[in-house]
């Protein structure tokens, strides 16, 4: 039987005029929404006072970077429905954050902004070989996140089947995949690490369990976390990238070949700016990533800082696609952390540690609480090795791994070998650092 699934990495399209649109045609249309999203976004007091000095212009596109930045305290300070753009009665779905680093924020949907949702997480999917028929195991968070409901529209768009697992427990989901002949695992990359160790913990192998594909997203990851993720399960792993603030998942979504995650610009303009000074940077340079959702109707935010660290291309795709590329995504700048005057990021750390083809499972970081503690790197080895012959056997890894960490600049660390599931297991998000 052909089955789709193994043929993945073909350049499949949901919309091929929409994302194959000429790079002329899509700056027509970003131009066009951007006009009468700014024309829409004034009956909103919030952005009326923002705009007070943005007069409409020709070429609209030339002058987005005189409009003023929203950010994450914008939507806090006029929650729950400050920054509606339409009637309440209009808004058919809401989310919000879980306010546990403050005030919560909340994100609005008309029925039209449904209905791109779920278009937009189908073009996604389909690029990952998802077809109408297959079996998905849907363990992203219902409720308030936004990557469950998400994920569960785009997929029933095309026509697959999806089990809304969220967060249930590991050990039930391992059997409910078993049980339910799931092909499709969707899920942070850290819970898809856990559920791996409770298959081994339960004395199964994960590559046997009949997942083909795996989507992944809601934390960033390095490229040697994905590469581990294959290995364990022997499936393709997909990224995929969105913030629930602009509309949740759907945002952007792994190249068929690799070479990135297309943005769907036509619908999220993205700018990458010096996250200092604010300036817009030169395409392929490391900033933070600015979108505007300039097609939403319910709360359609312009140039909201995302926080993220991203790189971004403009470059043709060989894929097909024309839509712009993230290149790279290393998580937030928030993530930084300081050992005295230096500054670091746990995605530099993840990318040494998961080059050493011993490494894999998961890994956590434990900050010094003074000048004479080290940094505590505690990290898994691959399933099935020993942590207590890693020394004896793996020297060689350890040393390029120590070496790489004193070439990042981190001078006073330890290394701690842990068993495969020796770490905390998680659901959703991993917790990367402690202190
Ligand atoms: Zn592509």
């Amino acid at each position: 039987m052909n089955n789709p699934l193994s043929q993945s990495w073909e350049p499949y399209f949901w919309n091929f005029q929409e994302e194959c649109i000429s790079v002329t045609h899509l700056r027509n249309q970003q131009g066009k929404a951007w006009e009468k999203c700014l024309e829409n976004v004034r009956k909103n007091p919030f952005y009326q006072k923002k705009l007070n000095h943005f007069l409409p212009r020709q070429n609209i596109l030339h002058h987005i970077e005189e409009i003023p930045f929203t950010t994450k305290q914008d939507l806090r300070n006029h929650y729950p429905y400050g920054m509606l753009n339409i009637p309440l009665d209009q808004v058919v779905e809401t989310h919000t954050s879980s306010g546990s680093s403050g005030q919560a924020t909340l994100v609005a949907y008309s029925k039209q902004d449904l209905k791109l949702w779920a278009d937009l997480i189908a073009r996604g999917l389909t690029a990952s070989g998802i077809r109408p028929g297959q079996i998905l195991h849907n363990a992203y968070g219902y409720g308030l996140f936004t990557g469950g409901l998400g994920f569960q529209y785009g997929a029933q768009l095309i026509g697959a089947m999806v089990h809304p697992i969220s967060g249930c427990d590991l050990e039930k989901q391992i059997r409910l995949i078993q049980e339910l002949g799931s092909q499709v695992l969707l899920c942070t990359p850290s819970c898809a690490m856990s559920l791996a160790s409770t298959a081994i913990k339960l004395g199964l192998e994960p590559q046997h369990l009949g997942i083909q594909v795996g989507i992944f997203g809601g934390e960033s990851y390095s490229l040697g976390f994905q590469k581990k993720l294959e290995e364990i399960w022997g499936i393709k792993v997909w990224n995929t990238y969105g913030l629930s603030e602009v509309i949740g998942p759907g945002v952007a979504h792994e190249c068929p070949l690799g070479s990135g995650l297309h943005i769907n610009e036509d619908h999220f303009y993205p700018e990458v700016i010096n996250c200092k000074t604010g300036l817009v940077l030169g395409e392929g340079e490391m900033g933070e990533l600015v979108l505007s959702a300039i097609t939403k109707q319910a709360m359609p935010v312009l140039r909201y800082r995302t926080g993220d660290r991203v790189r971004m291309s403009c470059a043709p795709c060989k894929c097909g696609r024309t839509l712009a590329r993230l290149t790279e995504i290393r998580g937030r700048y928030q993530d930084h952390f300081n050992i005295g005057f230096k500054r670091f990021h746990p995605y530099e750390i993840e990318s040494i540690l998961y080059q050493a083809k011993e490494v894999g499972g998961s890994y956590q970081l434990i900050l010094p609480k003074n000048e004479m503690e080290s940094l505590r790197i505690q990290v898994e080895l691959m399933p099935g090795l020993n942590p207590k012959e890693f020394q004896v056997y793996f020297k060689d890894s350890e040393k390029e791994i120590e070496a790489a960490l004193h070439h990042y600049g981190i001078d006073n660390f330890t290394l701690e070998w842990k068993a495969f599931g020796e770490l905390p297991l998680n659901l959703g998000k991993a917790k990367r650092i402690s202190s």
